[in-house]
C-alpha cells in the first residue's frame, strides 16, 4: 500500500475525520490489524486564513507548496490537500511537487457521475461558491452546478469560519443550512456537494432525503483506493 499524503489543518478539525476515515476504510478493505500509511504535515490555520481573507493567493500557494514538499519528503507517494477551499493553489503545489495531488474536485465529480447525477447544488466557502477554480472544474467534467443566493452564500461561509472550524455545532446553522439546501434542490439540484470538509461535522445524510456528497468521506475513500492500486 503506498503511503498516503496529507496537508491538513485546514481546518484540523476536518483533518480529524480524514485520518479516521482513510484508517476506518483501510481496516474495512483489509481486515485484521491493518492501517493506513499516511505522511501529514499540518499547519496552522489562522495563517492561512488571513492570506485568504486579505486575496493574498499567492503567499498562500508558496507557503503550502512548501509544506507539501515536506510531505513528499516523508515518503508520501501521493498528495490530498484537505481543504476545497485551497485548491485555488493547486497549479502552484503541482508544480512544486513530483508526486501527484489527488484533486477533490474530480474525486467528488467522479463519484457523482457514478451516481448516475449531472445537476448538484454547491455548499462551500463563498470562495469555493463563487470562484472558478473548483466550480470550473466539476463543469469541465460534465456537471452543472448550482449555488445558493448571495444572502445564503454569507451564511454559509460565516458558520464554516465562525462555528465549524471552531468545532462548535449549532442547531440553528444546521436547519438554515437544510433550509438552503432544500432551495436548491427547488431549482434542480439532484444531490448537494457538501464542498467545505467540515460540513459533514453539521450535516450528514440523515438530516435529508436530498442526496449529498461529502468531499471529505470522498476524497478519504478515493485516497485509499489509489493508495491500494
Ligand atoms: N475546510 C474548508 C474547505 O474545505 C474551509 C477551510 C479553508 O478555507 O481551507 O474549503
Amino acid at each position: 500500500m503506498k503511503t498516503i499524503g496529507l496537508l491538513g489543518g485546514m481546518s484540523w478539525e476536518s483533518t480529524e475525520l480524514y485520518y479516521r476515515w482513510i484508517n476506518e476504510e483501510t481496516k474495512h478493505r483489509l481486515g485484521g490489524l491493518h492501517s493506513a500509511p499516511v505522511a501529514m504535515v499540518s499547519v496552522d490555520f489562522q495563517h492561512i486564513e488571513e492570506l485568504q481573507h486579505q486575496g493574498n493567493w499567492e503567499a498562500a500557494g508558496e507557503f503550502l507548496a512548501e509544506k507539501a514538499l515536506q510531505v513528499e519528503a516523508a515518503g508520501a507517494g501521493f498528495l490530498l490537500l484537505c481543504t476545497n477551499t485551497m485548491h485555488k493553489v493547486a497549479p502552484q503545489i503541482e508544480a512544486a511537487i513530483s508526486i501527484p495531488l489527488l484533486h477533490l474536485a474530480d474525486a467528488t465529480a467522479k463519484r457523482i457521475r457514478e451516481a448516475g447525477l449531472t445537476t448538484v447544488g454547491l455548499l462551500g466557502t463563498k470562495f469555493t461558491m463563487e470562484q472558478d477554480f473548483y466550480r470550473g472544474r466539476l463543469e469541465q467534467q460534465g456537471l452543472s452546478v448550482l449555488i445558493p443566493a448571495q444572502g445564503d452564500r454569507d451564511i454559509i461561509h460565516r458558520v464554516i469560519y465562525e462555528e465549524l472550524c471552531l468545532g462548535k455545532i449549532v442547531a440553528d446553522s444546521r436547519k438554515e443550512y437544510l433550509r438552503i439546501i432544500d432551495q436548491l434542490a427547488a431549482a434542480g439540484a439532484e444531490g448537494v456537494i457538501e464542498g467545505c470538509t467540515e460540513i459533514v461535522m453539521l450535516v450528514q445524510q440523515e438530516h435529508t432525503r436530498i442526496p449529498l456528497f461529502d468531499t471529505t468521506a470522498i476524497h478519504a475513500r478515493e485516497a485509499v483506493s489509489l493508495a491500494l492500486q
